[in-house]
């Protein structure tokens, strides 16, 4: 992420919220693994997809 301007980081929809989140710092390592905005977010997909 060297010389990555903040406007010019990656974003994301969420899938659960339906709300663009850009990329954090704390996604550094898995940001292609991330889908949701949240923890939240990941939790209400779990509670609406129990199959998935
Ligand atoms: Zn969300």
């Amino acid at each position: 992420m060297k010389g990555v301007k903040k406007e010019n980081l990656p974003s994301k929809v969420c899938p659960v919220c339906g709300r663009p989140f850009a990329w954090r710092k704390k996604w550094e390592k898995n940001w292609s693994e991330v889908k949701y905005c949240s923890d939240k977010c990941r939790e209400n997909r779990a509670k609406n997809q129990p199959s998935a």
